[in-house]
């Protein structure tokens, strides 16, 4: 175990060593020079959504058509925007304990084409508004204008519109997390959380909850933070009045490729290298659930492409076809047609902690002392600087101003009204089979729509939900007997 030095009792034990559990331990050590602090997690990382992201610094792409008419996703899509403004300073003090200093490289192009639906569309207009009202720096631009842009005829753009997100290899951000731990004596254990065990109520403050590792090492705690991502359930479900009261958590699951051109093309060209020259994330939006095709560039030929996008009760321990086709497929359609002589590997899948109702988890649950830092979905590595350091001040007795709404345990937040989920499940389910193929004649369309609504309306029938809003992306967990049996949880209406 990596510097461990105290005799497994801590002031806060942090169960997860992804962007969550490690940001948390660095933000309150720069609080609290005395805290006892242990963070457990594998070095393998197995199922991590940090090590399978680009990762993007993703804001204002991220939002959706109407994002801050709803107040749940308005404050959802504010912890992006708070955390953008702190990602420059915080590579600047991180940087002291990386092996290279770590930079946000800013600027993301989205893109409209003919390949997404009229939902994408809505969307980049609904964000251009958004940035508009806001007077945050945004360009439209003719895609014949980038130079790079060079998609196959059939996904030729529309619009480019260039906004300030950015992009960060999160490995190196937690190498860095890491040798900060080490350095500043925080103990690393490189092992997985088994049982969490909640003792009798013990005079204030004792350590009166026992972590216990795989190979048997019982830690105490009077403060223990799961941060573990969709792994933590297993830990909930070990402590009956926890399980009861937080939205369960299922695995947003989702697989990105590692692009990389081979080394004759840097030696004798033979492609357009026109590839070379992509200088900043490009994208699509949120597209079937998922956050639309996304290229990071790393330099020198070297890419990240993400990424896949399923929500599960269960993980698979491996991508699937067709989430991996649909990546290549559009690679080289929408973006820049050389990269047909790319190589390419698997990264992930890794899984995005997703609550039932996909908002996040954050804050102490109504146990004291067991906290969340956890339910990030698709954004978590974004927000990670402003949700630990928000988390780490409430910890340390102070203040944070993170929404309440978002406390773990609490009932399921309705996403929109139930009218408007079913009408947006409709577009994303929509979205998501065109990029499977679905191709229908015009006249066709209403009709299929008609039929995807009919079968959700059945869905919200079966559970007896009439005003709830069920996410887009959850109602087969709402479908099958056994899973809603597991993840059924108080609705805040219905
Ligand atoms: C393919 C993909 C692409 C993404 N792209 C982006 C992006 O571009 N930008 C963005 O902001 N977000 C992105 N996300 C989402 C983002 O990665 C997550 O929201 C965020 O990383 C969650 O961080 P975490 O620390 O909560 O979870 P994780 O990174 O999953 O960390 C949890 C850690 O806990 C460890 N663990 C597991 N079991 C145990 C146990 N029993 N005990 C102790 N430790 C355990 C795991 O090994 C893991 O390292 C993406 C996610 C995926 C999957």
């Amino acid at each position: 175990m990596a510097g461990v030095k105290n005799k497994g009792v801590y002031d806060v034990i942090v169960v997860g060593n992804g962007a969550l559990g490690l940001g948390l331990a660095y933000q309150l050590r720069k609080r609290d020079a005395n805290l006892s602090i242990a963070v457990i997690g594998p070095s393998h990382r197995t199922g991590g959504a940090t090590v399978a992201a680009g990762a993007m610094i993703n804001v204002w792409a991220e939002m959706s058509a109407g994002q801050y008419d709803n107040p749940a996703l308005g404050e959802r899509a504010e912890l992006t925007v708070k955390a953008m403004a702190l990602w420059d300073q915080h590579c600047t003090e991180l940087s002291e304990f990386a092996e290279g200093p770590l930079e946000v490289k800013w600027g993301t192009y989205i893109l409209n084409n003919a390949l997404g639906s009229p939902h994408e569309v809505r969307a980049v207009d609904y964000i251009i508004e958004a940035m508009r009202e806001r007077g945050v720096p945004h360009e439209v631009l003719q895609p014949e204008s980038v130079s790079w842009l060079k998609p196959e005829q059939k996904g030729r753009a529309m619009r480019a519109v260039r906004v300030p997100d950015g992009r960060i290899d999160p490995r190196l951000v937690l190498k860095a997390y890491e040798r900060f731990c080490i350095a500043r004596n925080i103990d690393l254990y490189d092992s997985t959380a088994e049982k969490l065990e909640v003792g009798l109520r013990l005079p204030f403050g004792s350590a009166n909850k026992t972590v216990t590792l795989a190979q048997g090492t019982a830690l105490k705690t009077k403060t223990v933070v799961l941060a573990s991502g969709s792994f933590s359930q297993a830990l909930v479900d070990q402590v009956p009045d926890l399980r009861r009261e937080v939205p369960r958590l299922v695995w947003g699951a989702g697989s990105g490729l590692d692009i990389s051109m081979p080394a004759w093309i840097h030696r004798y060209g033979g492609i357009d290298r026109s590839v070379f020259d992509i200088d900043a994330v490009v994208r699509t939006v949120d597209r079937g659930g998922a956050c639309g095709i996304h290229l990071v560039p790393y330099g020198n030929g070297e890419y990240y492409l993400g990424s896949s996008s399923g929500v599960w009760f269960e993980p698979e321990p491996k991508p699937r076809v067709h989430a991996i086709h649909v990546l290549l497929r559009s690679l080289v359609e929408e973006i820049n047609y050389a990269f047909f002589f790319a190589m390419m590997s698997t990264r992930g899948p890794g899984f995005r902690p997703v609550a039932m109702d996909t908002f996040p988890l954050l804050g102490q649950s109504h146990m004291p002392g067991i906290w969340f830092a956890n339910g990030t979905k698709r954004d978590g590595f974004t927000c990670s600087p402003y949700l630990c350091s928000e988390i780490a001040k409430e910890i340390l007795g102070g203040n944070s101003d993170l929404p309440t709404r978002f406390q773990p345990s609490r009932k399921l937040i309705s996403y929109k009204t139930s009218k408007q989920a079913i009408e947006d499940f409709v577009s994303a389910d929509f979205g998501g089979e065109i990029q499977h193929g679905l191709n229908l004649p015009p006249y066709a369309l209403e009709g299929y729509r008609e039929m995807k609504r009919a079968k959700i309306e059945k869905i919200y029938e079966k559970r007896g939900i009439k005003e709830f809003g069920i996410h887009p992306e959850l109602p087969h967990l709402y479908e099958n007997d056994e899973f809603f049996a597991a993840c059924n949880h108080k609705r805040e209406m219905d």
